[in-house]
């Protein structure tokens, strides 16, 4: 019988794993460990820590439809419209309690879509997959593993094939086929969360033809696995947690995910671990599904982030004396119905999910990817706006070291007071946590995370039924009859 490990168990898991990350041209020791990791580390053990408190139970478990057993939701296969639904309200709350990017959706997805892509191969050509999946999920759902959900290769020259390309690794391939297994080759970009997942679960990125049947190719590898290297990728400020608490805004949880450059410099993978090897006609749906769920999500996770913005700019203007002014209620307001809208989004493409034939559920394609369209522009509104109520001192307050200092600290201090009996350094707080949660690595992370807003604009115009909506046209014009208006007689 599996078990759910609380947030501290999680980090004690990672320290039993070895895996081969670098930061700055040194290998990280212990990735749960390091001060550069730990605020993504610990964001990340609260989808486990969260899922022990009575209060939110509800959403952060489930039932396992494979064997009954209570499983922590991050790694359970939708089984309903209701399901869908308490992933994003789950994420929403994630949100909210770190203000910052908690990654385990990445791999919850990437499960999710195996889930439903591999019955669907092995139904179409008689394969495999689907079982030796199942088998997987149940050692994941059994051990609570934290998976990647590796998916963007670096992909080279953009207006060339894989198999075009002049360096032939520059998407993830199968190098050899060998009686026990595959080697692959390559290196995925911008993975959230892989240097704390205990598995690298893979998926091609895009649609293959026969010629790059050797990039369709899905997988999954233990993080520590020989032959797989991560490069941590620098974030805006990111040396600020070096300097102190104060100065990062979200000490203890970061600047959204903590990505890698994820390099597979010819990883074996066992048989029983490939989940996809040549079937390239099912890379483009493979992918399809995984947009959908991921885009699903941001509706959820940057919503509960702007719940934690809208309360710093309003705790903000409290201090500041202006709270009730009529221009600062607007402006809340107005954040506040950005945000919602999102919100309404993300559950609107989950509540209207449908059964695919594995029996696991996916939500609406065309509403997820309006999702996330909105996520690549509302909340650059919304912190436009947070950063208009704060004013300058969101980029020009003094560092944490001045406010301790035994020589300017004080005056530091007198001339940063505001409203009487607010400590000052609570106005320095804020005013950081503004800065982390409006500006550095947030938008950037909603403009391209899940996808860059081209990729949603194809879906939406591929799926926006603009035949039935000339049809619906031409009746209202007089082009075509209107049968029900004529039985009006
Ligand atoms: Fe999850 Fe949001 Fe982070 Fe993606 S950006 S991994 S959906 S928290
Ligand atoms: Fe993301």
């Amino acid at each position: 019988m599996g078990r759910l490990m609380n947030g501290r168990e999680y980090l004690e898991s990672l320290r039993r794993l070895k895996p081969t990350v670098y930061f700055m041209g040194r290998r990280i020791e212990s990735v749960a460990d390091e001060p550069m990791l730990r605020p993504h580390v610990q964001a990340a053990a609260m989808t486990y820590e969260l899922a022990h408190d009575p209060r939110y139970e509800e959403l952060m478990t489930a039932t396992s439809h494979l064997t009954g057993e209570k499983i922590n939701r991050f790694t359970h296969i939708h089984q309903s419209p209701e399901d869908l639904v308490k992933k994003v309200r789950m994420m929403r709350l994630l949100g909210r309690k770190t203000g910052s990017c908690f990654q385990r959706c990445v791999g919850l997805d990437a499960l999710n879509s195996l889930y439903i892509v591999t019955y669907e191969i092995d139904q179409k050509l008689g394969t495999d997959y689907h079982r030796r999946f199942v088998e997987y999920l149940k050692k994941v759902q059994r051990e609570d593993l934290m998976c990647s959900g590796s998916v963007t290769d670096v992909k080279g020259d953009r207006s060339l094939r894989p198999h075009q390309q002049p360096d032939p690794d520059l998407y993830v391939r199968v190098v050899e086929r060998r009686e026990d297994g595959i080697v692959v080759r390559g290196a995925k970009a911008h993975q959230t969360g892989a240097a704390n997942s205990h598995e690298a679960v893979v998926l091609p990125t895009r649609a293959l033809g026969p010629e790059d049947r050797d990039y369709a190719v899905a997988f999954s590898v233990p993080i520590d696995a020989p032959g797989l290297i991560q490069v941590f990728g620098r974030q805006t400020n990111d040396t600020r947690r070096l300097d102190g608490e104060i100065d990062c805004g979200n000490p203890n949880y970061g600047i959204v995910g903590g990505e890698t450059l994820m390099i597979f410099n010819d990883v074996f993978v066992p048989w029983e671990r490939v989940f996809m090897c040549g079937e390239h006609e099912f890379a483009g749906r493979l992918v399809e599904v995984f947009a959908t769920f991921h885009r699903q999500n941001y509706g959820g996770c940057k919503t509960g982030v702007a719940d934690v913005l809208i309360g710093a700019s309003a705790l903000l203007a409290e201090y500041s004396g202006i709270a009730g002014s009529s221009h600062v209620e607007d402006k809340l307001t107005e954040m506040v119905h950005l945000a919602e809208t999102c919100w309404c989004c993300s559950l609107a493409c989950s509540y209207l999910g449908h059964r695919t034939p594995s029996g696991a559920y996916l939500a609406d394609p065309l509403l997820a990817n309006v999702v996330k369209l909105n996520i690549t522009r509302l909340p650059y509104e919304w912190s436009r706006l947070a950063q208009d109520l704060a004013g300058g001192l969101v980029t020009t307050a003094p560092s944490e070291k001045d406010l301790r200092s035994p020589e300017v600290g004080k005056l530091v201090e007198k001339y940063l007071a505001r409203k009487k009996g607010v400590p000052p350094e609570h106005i320095l707080r804020l005013f950081r946590l503004v800065e982390n949660l409006s500006l550095g690595g947030q938008l950037p992370e909603c403009m391209h995370g899940a996808g860059s807003p081209q990729a949603q604009k194809i879906v939406i115009r591929r799926r926006a039924g603009m035949e039935e909506k000339k049809e619906l046209a031409k009746r209202i014009a007089g082009l075509e009859r209107d049968e029900h208006l004529e039985k009006l007689g």
